[in-house]
């Protein structure tokens, strides 16, 4: 029987991940909202979780001394507080928590952070700025979705935005049972009534119950497992280069400054 895997720190012991030190943490970051009337509330933490934990398989395969994080399950919902158990954290939680987890790793030798984020309300880049600067981390932050654009584009005509073709698709291939497709809406999409507001340069959250009636963005009924498992292949092997290129990086090389 394999024994726990080193490089996933709920598995690792403190022996193995003192014979194996790392240098690179990866720490998904997911949320916990409605996904249409078909997927988990949790799919956000699903992909996160399942790209970075591929991906540092792959990495450390190559000889990155990389380490999987547990995933922090919750993100920024502050515009879906309508609906039922969608939990919300505030971004003053979301700094709070970056930085501990952040400075705990750097005071062991761990100065390379890269946030594997699953939820596009996640805004990470004010965050990082400010616990790069407390910290000396460097710190990289990967948004999954928008990851290989060729595969994206020659794999969905419509990936959608939330709950769409892309996400209904990557959960069929990573744990199909967990789709209810019967119950799948259209994931169509409401303007604003005050149409001004909606162009180029200007900028406001959805009211998301409003302009998105089944609280989907895009049509999943197209969505399949071999679509999903396409897209998830491409993006492991990206994260997977990225992680070995970055764990191999020295001191000074930039963005490692
Ligand atoms: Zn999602």
């Amino acid at each position: 029987m394999p024994g726990p895997r080193p490089h996933v720190l709920h598995e690792a012991t403190y022996r193995q991940l003192r014979a194996n030190r790392p240098n690179v943490a990866v720490l998904p970051w997911g949320a916990t909202e409605a996904h249409g009337w078909h997927l988990p509330h949790g799919t956000d933490v699903i992909e996160a979780t399942a790209i970075a934990e591929a991906a540092v398989e792959r990495a450390v395969e190559q000889g990155a001394k990389a380490l999987l994080l547990p995933a922090i399950p919750f993100g920024n919902n502050a515009q879906q507080q309508d609906q039922v158990a969608t939990i919300h954290f505030s971004t003053a939680t979301a700094l709070a928590i970056l930085r501990d987890v952040t400075q705990s790793l750097v005071r062991q030798g761990i100065d390379r952070l890269v946030i594997l984020n699953g939820h596009g309300g996640n805004a990470f880049a004010p965050l990082v700025r400010d616990v790069m600067l407390e910290t000396g981390a460097t710190i990289v932050v990967v948004n999954f979705w928008q990851l290989c654009p060729d595969v994206m584009r020659a794999t969905f005509d419509n990936p959608g935005d939330h709950a769409g073709d892309l996400e209904t698709s990557l959960v069929l291939h990573l744990d199909g049972r967990l789709v209810e497709m019967e119950h799948a809406g259209d994931g169509r999409t409401i303007p604003f009534a005050i149409e001004e507001i909606a162009q180029p340069g200007v900028w406001t959250p959805r009211p998301w119950s409003t302009t998105h009636p089944d609280t989907g963005c895009g049509d999943p009924r197209t969505a399949t497992s071999d679509k999903g498992k396409a897209f998830f292949m491409a993006a492991v092997a990206s994260v997977a280069t990225m992680l070995h290129a970055f764990s191999e990086g020295q001191k000074g090389q930039s963005p490692y400054v």
